[in-house]
């Protein structure tokens, strides 16, 4: 079943959206890297601002290695800005400190897709990695049941990635909305931020289309569209 044709024309194409992604937001974030922002505040700057202005005192901003390796660690409260975000006084840094900042307000707040995308973390990463013996090994033995078993772990990973989604989305929303009403980006800088997250935000969208294609292909094999019978 690996070496289906269809299997190819399915996931070529989502493979090419999600390399087209991934170059988009790294040209988009370092054009913005280039663009300094009329307040001046470094992205660390940004980010303890907005969170001061929640009133999230137990969140720690620190700078991390790496480029686009920004994220907020839900486990240790800790806000991880890389160097050209937490140090950069720009546009992209501005964008992605905000954003990230927008994570740990969902978090404060116990917005609900965030904490039951947390929930399942556990799950879809166990199904995810079962999944793919589960599948092949039902592929090569024959054993209708336990393709079955493995497109159903399968299905719960899928089902992860789309919740990443809504949280992605939000933060984002959350994002662009503190920058402008603190003044922190304005006039058409918000235009800047606004391109930048939404390219990031399309590499999530690439992440679960390419789920969605894996598991529509699956489901056809298996032959609930009607696909041929093993
Ligand atoms: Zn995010």
């Amino acid at each position: 079943m690996f070496f289906d044709p269809l299997y190819l024309l399915v996931m070529l194409p989502t493979l090419a959206l999600s390399l087209w992604a991934q170059f988009k937001v790294k040209s988009t974030i370092n054009k913005y890297s280039e663009i300094g922002t009329r307040s001046g505040m470094t992205g660390a700057e940004v980010a303890r601002r907005i969170l001061q202005q929640r009133g999230i005192t137990d969140v720690r901003v620190e700078e991390v290695d790496g480029f686009l390796s920004d994220h907020y660690d839900s486990g240790n409260k800790v806000l991880r800005l890389s160097p050209s975000i937490y140090g950069g006084r720009t546009i992209a840094a501005a964008g992605v400190a905000a954003h990230e900042v927008g994570h740990a307000i969902q978090h404060a707040e116990r917005y609900a897709p965030l904490m039951f995308r947390q929930a399942v973390a556990p799950v879809a990463s166990f199904g995810s990695n079962v999944s793919i013996f589960l599948i092949l090994g039902g592929s090569l033995l024959a054993s209708a049941s336990m393709t079955l078993l493995g497109v159903v772990a399968f299905s719960v990973a899928v089902f992860f990635t789309l919740l990443t989604l809504p949280v992605e989305f939000d933060a984002s929303r959350r994002a662009k909305e503190v920058l402008a009403n603190m003044g922190m980006v304005s006039g058409n800088e918000g235009a800047g931020v606004a391109a930048c997250l939404n390219a990031a935000a399309m590499t999530y969208v690439a992440a679960a289309v390419a789920a969605v294609a894996q598991l529509l292909y699956f489901l056809f094999r298996l032959g609930i569209f009607g696909g041929r019978e093993e």
